[in-house]
């Protein structure tokens, strides 16, 4: 990004896109990045792992509990030990280029916010971070000139194709779907569906939370959010489309009716990579596209009856105000109970209808003017869905 080495915080350092983020670091020129600030929730020792070979300055475990733990486990190193959210604010504080945020769920808004508030650059992974507060997210991070660039491939994707467009020609914005492990079941083969079974994606390989949203294909939904959010345009311009073969990542229909596809093999370093070089781009051993031995490219409609999850996300997206926050709560809290076997799959969706039924109905939330009232509506929404959740 500049002329020295990269100064790099990775928020979320020992899930899936953190440890994929390391491993685009190991992959570098020697020197080209400089970790300052690693950040877990438990994994103490996959963190100080992290923290000794890449001498960060600063490891973070939010778990109160677990600070004992990472002391002793970076015994005699150099790296500064801290936990809880004191200790998150004191990694998102460092000086740095680029920041990752790539801790799930709500849990990642505030330090992704106070991270990249002081950052040149934000690769946002933690798309919940721009369902819940999207309009206040963007809002900071123009006031702290803070450029942001996508992570979430589709979104990375779309990125590349209009970057530098006049936008007045862009005229739908199709992001693909794999269509997740359940693409070709019927109503009945879901309703006996396992936790299990859920977690074995057929494409990706990702942490326990966006595997179970990618089944039921909220993931879809909330990446339509997220999309309108990150990149502008109405609503409608956004839409979605089952391709199982997860080598086309987004469709950019312009108004002389050319469509723009961005392709890749599937694999979250190439995002990744993508967010720390840009505008440049590294070369690396990632598995190029073989066109000679691709037999298909194939697309296919979203299901909305067997997957009510990804109808309920862009009822979300049309209504705006607090509904995408109360639609995330509920998810959250319901692919939580789903993950403790405490519901069943098709129980996710019909939790998060619920909820947003109920605080309709109720009139419970207006629109958050900031983040600790957007956070508030998350929290209220956990509550409810657990209160409308029929356990098994
Ligand atoms: P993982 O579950 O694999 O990792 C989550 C990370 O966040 C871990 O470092 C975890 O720490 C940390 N964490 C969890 N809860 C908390 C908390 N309450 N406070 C602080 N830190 C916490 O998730 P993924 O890497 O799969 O996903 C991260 C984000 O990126 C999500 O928003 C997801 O939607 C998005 N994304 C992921 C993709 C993927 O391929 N995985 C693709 C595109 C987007 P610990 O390990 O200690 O639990």
């Amino acid at each position: 990004m500049g002329d020295g080495p990269t100064r790099l915080s990775i928020l979320g350092a020992t899930g899936s896109v953190g440890q994929s983020t390391l491993e685009v670091v190991n992959a570098a020129k020697r020197g080209a990045f400089q970790i300052k600030a690693i950040t877990a929730n438990n994994n103490v020792d996959v963190l100080a792992a992290a923290a000794r070979t890449h001498d960060a300055e600063i490891a973070v475990v939010a778990n109160p509990e677990r600070y004992q733990d990472l002391k002793d486990a970076l015994f005699g190193s150099e790296t500064i030990v801290a936990a809880g959210p004191t200790g998150l604010d004191e990694a998102a504080d460092r000086d740095v280029d680029c920041v990752m945020a790539a801790i799930v769920g709500a849990a990642g808004l505030r330090p992704a916010l106070r991270a990249a508030t002081r950052a040149k650059r934000l690769a946002i992974a933690n798309k919940e971070c721009l369902v819940i507060a999207g309009e206040l997210f963007m809002q900071a991070m123009a006031a702290s000139d803070t450029e942001i660039i996508p992570v979430d491939s589709e979104h990375a994707a779309v990125f590349q194709v209009i970057n530098q467009r006049d936008p007045s020609t862009i005229e739908r914005i199709l992001l693909t779907a794999s269509g997740g492990p359940f693409r070709t079941f019927t109503l009945e083969q879901l309703r006996a569906v396992r936790c299990e079974d859920a977690l074995k994606h057929p494409n990706w390989s990702m942490g326990a939370k966006i595997t179970v949203d990618s089944a039921t294909m909220m993931n879809k939904g909330l990446e339509l959010i997220e999309a309108q959010q990150l990149f502008g345009f109405d609503y409608d311009q956004f839409d979605a489309i089952i391709h199982p073969q997860s080598i086309i990542h987004c469709l950019v229909e312009f108004c002389d009716g050319s469509v723009v596809a961005q392709m890749a093999h599937p694999d979250m370093r190439t995002p990744i990579a993508q967010s720390l070089y840009w505008p440049s781009r590294q070369s690396d051993d990632i598995q190029k596209i073989d066109f000679k031995s691709l037999s298909e490219l194939t697309f296919e409609p979203i299901d909305e009856q067997k997957f009510p999850a990804f109808r309920l996300a862009c009822d979300a997206m049309r209504k705006g105000g607090p509904a995408p926050a109360v639609l995330n709560g509920a998810n959250e809290a319901a692919v939580a109970a789903f993950l403790d076997r405490k519901i069943h799959f098709l129980d996710i969706a019909t939790t998060v209808a619920k909820t947003m039924e109920k605080s309709e109905q109720m009139n419970l939330f207006g629109p958050a003017t900031n983040i600790d009232e957007a956070l508030e509506i998350d929290a209220e929404a956990r509550k409810l869905a657990q209160d409308v959740m029929v356990t098994i």
